[in-house]
């Protein structure tokens, strides 16, 4: 098994769905995971089922849009831990409307998570790795949407564009002290992100639930299933345990085959 023994990787968004899996895998390789979330009380079960389980987590309050939350949170992983080697900025929400009908404030909320979480997280994460110059990985939770577009999703679909433009520029800034940045982009996972958007797709596009999922999601996947939260935790292992900067700046599209590159 690829191993992150003594890596210290935060992990936003870690209470749940996708950024959960992915804090519970780093665990069993070796690697010391501080899970940040909104939710705390949710962030504090996930962390204790993680030491139950043999491995060491942290869970520490944090809104990815608030600065202050971040400068802190960050500064509390690197007290307990000492560093940050790892970094998955993976927090994010959903907001389906059609563009005439979203309002300012949700088009704001959506990038604030998106894009504000992870320009946050990056810079109090960076500060450290620069500092000691011993490299790291940052890894950005994208989406096939940082690829594609779909109707109902234009602020989520510019965000995750945006991703892609951040990653990059991190890669180019960061490489002389060995960090690397990187996309993973997944198509539709089974979340509670996504379990929440299947009637609201079905109501705004008039169509079933069931449509939403055979017609919409997977249409374009080469068989028809989704992309599980293990699919997405593995490829977040691999880029996070990667040891060389031949790997940076890149999007990684897990999606049965519904985006090729
Ligand atoms: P989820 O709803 O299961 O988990 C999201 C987590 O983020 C929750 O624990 C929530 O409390 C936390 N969160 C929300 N706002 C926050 C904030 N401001 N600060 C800190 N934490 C916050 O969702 P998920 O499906 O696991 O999604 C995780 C990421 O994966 C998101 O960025 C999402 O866009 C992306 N993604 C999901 C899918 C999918 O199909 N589920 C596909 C592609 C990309």
């Amino acid at each position: 098994m690829t191993r992150l023994d003594g890596k210290v990787c935060v992990v936003t968004g870690a209470a749940s769905g996708i950024g959960r899996r992915i804090a519970e895998v780093y665990a069993q390789a070796g690697g010391l995971v501080a899970i940040a979330d909104l939710k705390l009380e949710a962030a504090e079960t996930v962390a204790r089922q993680i030491r139950d389980d043999g491995g060491d987590a942290l869970a520490v309050a944090m809104d990815v849009t608030d600065e202050a939350q971040v400068v802190d949170g960050i500064a509390k992983v690197i007290a307990h831990y000492g560093k940050v080697d790892v970094l998955v900025s993976n927090a994010g929400i959903q907001i389906v409307n059609k563009l005439t009908d979203f309002s300012l404030a949700d088009w704001k909320k959506m990038l604030a998570i998106h894009l504000d979480g992870a320009f946050l997280t990056t810079r109090e994460c960076l500060k450290d790795m620069e500092q000691r110059g011993a490299g790291g990985a940052i890894i950005y939770m994208g989406s096939v949407h940082s690829h594609l577009a779909s109707k109902l999703k234009a602020p989520y679909v510019t965000a995750k564009h945006g991703l892609l433009g951040l990653a990059r520029t991190v890669a180019k800034e960061a490489a002389g002290y060995g960090v690397r940045a990187n996309v993973i982009c997944p198509g539709f996972v089974r979340t509670p992100l996504v379990d929440k958007q299947i009637p609201e797709q079905a109501r705004e596009l008039g169509i079933s639930e069931d449509e939403v999922v055979k017609n919409v999601m997977l249409k374009d996947t080469v068989d028809g299933e989704f992309t599980t939260v293990d699919d997405v935790a593995n490829v977040a292992l691999t880029l996070a345990a990667f040891e060389t900067n031949a790997l940076t700046g890149q999007s990684v599209v897990v999606s049965h085959g519904w985006f090729m590159q």
